[in-house]
């Protein structure tokens, strides 16, 4: 069957679109379409017209699933039936057998509690009690739906979801969130509570059982609300309090119609959606919300080994720096920091825990004289993380760290330690299959050097002939751009032989602050001198941590509009169409006063590879969404991103490492 789905994005959408396209063909229609669409949809996006007409005119069924949250207020109502409105212009019965709109439990607001106790599909639903906005939205739309539907004899659906739970969704992992902060529920209502699977399961069978005209609650398990909350309260191991019947009913006045169900004790009833789609789920009131995660702060090989084997998916963390970016994971986390230090020093080449920092690693070499062939701006980085996010300053001899490491023990699926020598074809499975952590790290060293960095400030234009290759001229170039004062400051790091009178030594650059500020505090540091001369690990004094870990990782993990940094990264060879791209779309971006965007080069001379990375901080993740876009129009599947930084959600691993196994040039 061709089935068009509206709202693919949402978080019924996504599953909508992941359990339709199972055994039919879906085009997926989203606002805005996710950087990452699933690979068995055909992605299309609401605002194009033509698209819309093709899809929504080729399907055999059309759901509509779409809400639009961002029209709010006045707007809202109107707003939402345009669209309602746009997809009933576009259908027609020569091709369209169905038409699916999603309703919602609260249309049952309108019901009288005490004469429907149990409110079921047949209750006529011409009240005249108060209803909030969304309520009428949609009351009003299934009158409307059915009426166009009847007019153009096309059949349709109305469904009508009860409490969606789910991964990740307000009722389940929502509520426990909230109930970390305040323990409170109601007593002495029932709530309907339908998994996310289930609903996509139910409709699904609805569709292919041809159950049409006919209005269908998607509903599974009644729950008490004392249990509802009691359990969600224990997920979050808080007691929970739970308000006295007075409180709950006088409380109960002030509840909007959405909450209904909270305000008076009502069932809603899903024996109709069992009896036609046949789909049983036995499901408890526990198989509603994710299990809790446990987090294991990994001190000995028996604690990495008792998690691989445990069965539970999880996730291993090294100083945990791309949870700063990205959103909560849900599995268990299995803590490296701890499983660290030095194991020796031979022959040019380190071995550490995987947990030790960059930063103790220096400590070990420099006093010995040796130091990294290429680093970061950061130092307070895992090994582990080394080898699955590609860590990176700017080189004209190296990608990343990740080409340091010569070899890695780990610990497997079957929870066995092993030893890799390094083999770029085997890494560049590990890396992208995962499922293994990374215990042990060798990286060759180098004896130290001195290097200098000129720095110089140069008109914006020059940024294209940087991007074309002049950026090839030094050991390292290191580009910021400030778009909005058309400057670019731009670091040429190269080796010297010695100091020269008039060298600056290194000192904190206070990267990242605003173009004027960063000017003024170079002017006052440099007072006229032309060149910052260091070893190779100080010369771009990189940070050695950050002030106050633990309260400025909660303000980028948990702040509402959160601030995430992103680096794309690209071949060199399409960078100047990616940075083209970039340029037009800026004056959209919002940049602040004084933002600058970070453009790094790194180079792999073995297969004559160059990669320029480009850094972005923003709290609006959609102008991150639009990067990928970008990066995707402009060199197709071949581009990168930051494994470390904010990756949007379904981007394909294969856009998380560089592969290395390649034939040499
Ligand atoms: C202030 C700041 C400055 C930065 N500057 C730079 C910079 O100059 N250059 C640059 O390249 N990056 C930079 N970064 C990004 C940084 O490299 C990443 O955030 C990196 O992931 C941090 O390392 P980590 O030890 O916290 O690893 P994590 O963020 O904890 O992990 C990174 C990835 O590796 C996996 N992982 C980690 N350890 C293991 C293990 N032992 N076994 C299996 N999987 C593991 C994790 O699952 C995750 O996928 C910066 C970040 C910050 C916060």
């Amino acid at each position: 069957m061709q089935i068009c789905l509206v709202g693919a994005g949402g978080g019924i959408g996504q599953q909508l679109a992941k359990t339709l396209a199972v055994r039919h063909k879906v085009a997926a229609v989203y606002r805005r379409p996710p950087a990452g669409v699933p690979k068995s949809v055909h992605a299309v996006q609401f605002d194009d017209k033509i698209g819309l007409t093709e899809a929504v005119g080729a399907a055999e069924v059309v759901v509509h699933a779409a809400l639009n949250t961002k029209a709010r207020g006045r707007q809202f109502i109107p707003a939402n039936q345009a669209t309602t409105e746009q997809l009933l212009a576009l259908i027609s019965p020569e091709r369209c057998k169905l038409f699916v709109y999603f309703s919602s439990q609260v249309v049952y607001a309108a019901l009288d509690p005490k004469e429907h106790p149990v409110q079921s599909e047949d209750a006529d639903l011409a009240g005249t009690k108060r209803l909030d906005a969304y309520t009428r939205l949609k009351l009003t739309e299934e009158a409307r739906v059915i009426a166009a539907c009847r007019d153009k004899g096309i059949n349709y659906l109305i469904v009508r979801p009860t409490m969606v739970m789910g991964p990740g969704m307000a009722w389940s992992s929502g509520i426990v969130d909230a109930m970390r902060m305040a323990p409170i529920g109601l007593k002495n209502r029932t709530i309907n509570l339908i998994h996310v699977a289930d609903l996509a399961g139910q409709l699904l069978a609805l569709i292919e059982r041809g159950v049409a005209n006919e209005v269908v609650n998607l509903g599974d398990l009644d729950v008490r609300s004392d249990d509802y909350f009691r359990h969600a309260a224990g997920l979050a191991q808080r007691p929970i309090l739970l308000a006295p019947d007075w409180l709950g009913k006088f409380g109960g006045r002030f509840i909007p119609s959405t909450l209904w169900f909270l305000g008076h004790d009502v069932q809603v009833s899903s024996d109709k959606v069992k009896a036609l789609s046949g789909v049983e789920t036995g499901r408890t009131l526990a198989d509603f919300f994710e299990p809790p995660a446990r987090v294991v702060d990994a001190r000995s090989l028996d604690d990495i080994r008792d998690t691989v084997r445990s069965g539970k998916p999880y996730h291993a963390i090294g100083r945990g720096y791309f949870l700063w970016f990205n959103d909560r994971k849900q599995t268990d986390q299995l803590v490296m920091e701890h499983y660290s230090g030095v194991i020796g020093l031979a022959d040019n080449a380190l071995t550490v825990k995987a947990g030790t920092t960059l930063r103790a690693m220096l400590g070990h070499l420099v006093p010995r004289g040796m130091t990294f062939a290429t680093l970061p701006e950061f130092v307070d980085i895992s090994a582990g993380a080394c080898f699955f996010a590609e860590v990176h300053g700017s080189s004209a001899e190296h990608i990343s760290m990740y080409d340091l490491i010569t070899s890695i023990r780990y610990v497997d699926e079957t929870g066995e330690e092993k030893v890799s020598l390094r083999d770029d074809a085997l890494w560049d499975r590990l890396r992208g299959e995962g499922g293994i952590v990374v215990t042990e790290v060798t990286f060759a060293c180098r004896p130290s050097r001195l290097l200098a960095n000129t720095i110089e400030w140069q008109k914006e234009s020059r940024l294209e002939d940087y991007v074309a290759g002049e950026y090839r001229v030094n050991f390292s170039t290191t580009v910021h751009w400030y778009p909005r004062s058309h400057e670019l400051m731009v670091y040429n790091v190269n080796p010297v032989d010695g100091p020269e009178p008039g060298d600056r030594r290194p000192f904190p650059p206070m990267r990242g602050s605003p173009h004027w500020i960063q000017k003024l505090l170079l002017n006052l540091r440099m007072r006229g001198r032309q060149r910052i001369v260091g070893s190779s690990e100080r010369v771009l004094a990189p940070w050695t941590g950050v002030p106050a870990k633990h309260f400025l990782g909660k303000f980028f993990r948990e702040t509402r509009r959160r601030v995430r940094n992103m680096e794309v990264c690209v071949p060199d060879t399409h960078a100047a169409d990616f940075i083209a791209k970039l340029r037009r779309h800026l004056p959209e971006m919002q940049l602040m006063p004084g933002q600058g965007i970070g453009v790094r080069f790194t180079r792999d001379p073995a297969s004559d590879r160059g990669f320029v990375w480009v850094e972005m901080t923003s709290r609006d993740a959609s102008q991150m969404h639009a990067m990928v876009e970008m990066a995707r129009a402009a060199c197709g599947e071949q581009f990168w991103l930051h494994r470390g930084k904010y990756v949007p959600n379904g981007i394909d691993v294969e856009h998380l490492y560089i592969p290395r196994h390649v034939s040499p040039k």
